[in-house]
């Protein structure tokens, strides 16, 4: 049998949560064989400190970098300047997360605010000929409407609409993350997504600190639990896990490959 590889679409690892046992971290994701991690990072200082660290193994450890929905009303036009620069360090692989939090945010002027950063971001992904991760969150026709109309190559992150709009997004081409949701006894919309979609479109992620699987729900998470999310995946597709495994790992690779 061929060795699994994992890998994990969506890994806030410089987070403050891992600053005591990082290499022990680093480490159990190792021996997991999750091979592949995307770093998502959320502030210029977050982004300079992936770069640095991901420059141990660029095959292994890649960066993203993305001004976050919440964050978008201290966004100086300076502040957009360095990010622009930075988006556009070859060490910057995908642009994210991006996109718009209308569960956290009820401020019309503030979520016209986050539709526009959406926008600029979509627009400098493209520019510079980069894939983008969104993030949404009770905003699902909006994004669909903005990705719709702006195009590029985007994934949707701890996807939580409904099948009929994942197979609008896969139409158009997006690809679809799923997390540790899948395992949540409530996550119906996770679970019917994954049984239904393409599964050339299917990605896994575990969008660690948060959102630990069950049976670490509550903990905090970390990319050496991507195995728990891919054995729901196969369990509800009903195929084998190393199947559900080299799917994942052959998608993630085109995701990142295509458009380059
Ligand atoms: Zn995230």
């Amino acid at each position: 049998m061929s060795e699994i590889h994992y890998f994990d679409s969506h890994a806030h690892i410089m987070a403050e949560e891992y600053k005591d046992d990082f290499e022990e971290m680093l480490k159990r994701a190792e021996d997991a064989h999750v091979d592949r991690i995307m770093i998502i990072t959320l502030s210029h200082e977050e982004t300079m400190r992936a770069i640095e660290f991901a420059k141990r193994d660029p095959e292994r450890y890649q960066v993203a970098a993305g001004i976050f929905p919440e964050d978008v009303k201290d966004v100086t036009e300076e502040d957009w300047q360095i990010f622009e620069k930075t988006a556009a360090d070859p060490a910057v692989t995908c642009i994210g997360e991006i996109g718009l939090d209308y569960y956290w945010e009820k401020d019309p002027q503030i979520r016209s605010l986050q539709r526009e950063f959406f926008v600029r971001q979509i627009e400098l992904a493209k520019a510079l000929h980069k894939p983008y991760l969104v993030h949404s969150r009770d905003a699902v026709q909006d994004t669909f409407d903005i990705m719709k109309e702006h195009g590029g190559h985007g994934l949707l992150h701890c996807y939580s609409g409904t099948k009929e709009m994942a197979r609008e997004f896969v139409k158009l081409g997006f690809y679809i993350a799923l997390g540790g949701a899948l395992t949540f006894k409530n996550a119906r919309h996770a679970v019917e997504v994954c049984a239904d979609i393409d599964e050339n479109y299917l990605l896994s992620e575990t969008d660690c600190p948060y959102m630990a699987p069950v049976p670490l729900r509550g903990k905090r998470n970390e990319p050496s639990y991507i195995p728990y999310i891919v054995r729901k995946m196969a369990e509800v597709r009903n195929v084998s896990e190393e199947y559900m495994a080299e799917v994942i790992d052959r998608n993630w690779t085109r995701f990142l490959e295509e458009y380059r």
